[in-house]
């Protein structure tokens, strides 16, 4: 199983599709962790993320052009088995996939090589969104072109990061160490995964919880967290161990119900050919690793931001919109005990 992750200022969104996706109140019920309040997330914590992003399905005269016809086709094709399509909100500003079509920008969007990055703009993806709004109060500082190798504890309790300051090659410059009193990691799923997986066997932070390293891989469906990195003393790095079967059932029964809408010929599955996931979830998850609001348990000062956080799934939704209002909740929460 690979994992595909974003790597850049802006983390997976700069590579998104962007689905902006809220979760039923069932759903949610049955996937998050317990103790998750679904009226404050729905009232709250789900709209400040909209505020920020802004998601907007489709405009129609838009989906009426040839570029999206296989949309509308796929559209029709559920109509037609009874079944209640709609089109799914997306952070992107439709004017500009209007200018594509006009031929005044290369195509982007239109073309979908929009998961390789937009570079028109039209998305509004983290580092114009949330990362914007920390630099422009003036007390955040994002340094590029850092690869944090390990995390530390130190004897008095504070927080040690190994920096790699890397060229755009990829070659270690120079080699950092920062001290701070307070560390959160939101790395991802699988890279804040790896550093307490590492930072464990490494024994550089005593004492974490056993549970680190537990992963579930695929946002879609409701999943069980049955992956698990571990670490490789070989390379210094903590590997995924995943089988096929363990997501076998789910596989089925998502082929299936696609393939009774649009017939067998027309379906393509990817990853049967080369295992990989756009949704890691997992690794330091609420209630094994950390407590309802990311603290990771008994590690004062260090806390989880990110996807590592939720086990399972994020109510069969994709998972963006979900670790987003999450991590709006959880600063509610620990920012006053830092400031
Ligand atoms: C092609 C693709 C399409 C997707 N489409 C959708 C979609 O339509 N809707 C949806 O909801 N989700 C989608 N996703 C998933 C979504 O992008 C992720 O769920 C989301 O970005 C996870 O957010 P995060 O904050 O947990 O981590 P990330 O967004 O992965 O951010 C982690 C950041 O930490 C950095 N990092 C990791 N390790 C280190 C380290 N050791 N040192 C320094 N930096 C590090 C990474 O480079 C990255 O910038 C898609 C993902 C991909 C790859």
């Amino acid at each position: 199983m690979d994992i595909l992750c974003g790597a850049g200022v802006g983390g997976g969104s700069l590579v998104y599709h962007g689905m902006t996706i809220q979760p039923d109140e069932e759903a949610f019920a049955r996937s998050m962790p317990s103790g998750l309040d679904w009226t404050a997330f729905d009232q709250d914590f789900y709209r400040r993320v909209e505020r920020r992003l802004r998601p907007a399905p489709i405009p129609r005269d838009l989906l009426g052009t040839k570029q999206y016809r296989a949309a509308r086709q796929f559209h029709d094709q559920v109509l037609g088995k009874g079944l209640r399509p709609f089109r799914v909100p997306l952070p992107v500003d439709w004017d500009v996939v209007r200018r594509e079509l006009r031929g005044e920008l290369p195509p982007s969007y239109s073309t979908g090589d929009v998961i390789y990055g937009a570079n028109n703009a039209g998305k509004r993806t983290l580092d114009v969104t949330y990362l914007a709004e920390a630099e422009a109060t003036g007390l955040v500082q994002i340094q590029t072109l850092s690869w944090v190798r390990d995390i530390e504890r130190d004897r008095s309790g504070r927080w040690i990061v190994h920096v790699d300051r890397i060229t755009t090659g990829g070659r270690v410059a120079v080699r950092r160490r920062i001290v701070t009193d307070a560390l959160f990691l939101g790395a991802g799923s699988a890279g804040t995964t790896q550093l307490l997986v590492k930072a464990k066997a490494k024994n550089l932070i005593p004492d974490l919880p056993d549970d680190v390293g537990t992963t579930s891989l695929i946002g879609f469906g409701l999943v069980k967290p049955l992956g698990e990195f571990r670490y490789d003393a070989r390379t210094d790095d903590a590997v995924l161990h995943w089988k096929q079967s363990y997501d076998a059932d789910l596989t089925a029964a998502i082929r299936d119900r696609i393939t009774g809408i649009v017939g067998g010929s027309l379906l393509i599955d990817t990853t049967r050919f080369d295992t990989t996931t756009y949704h890691p979830l997992g690794g330091a998850v609420i209630g094994a690793v950390c407590d309802r609001y990311g603290r990771v348990r008994g590690q004062r000062g260090l806390y989880v931001t990110d996807g590592a956080l939720i086990p399972g799934s994020t109510g069969a939704c994709n998972p963006s919109m979900t670790i987003a209002a999450l991590a709006e909740r959880n600063m509610d929460a620990v920012l006053p005990e830092i400031i």
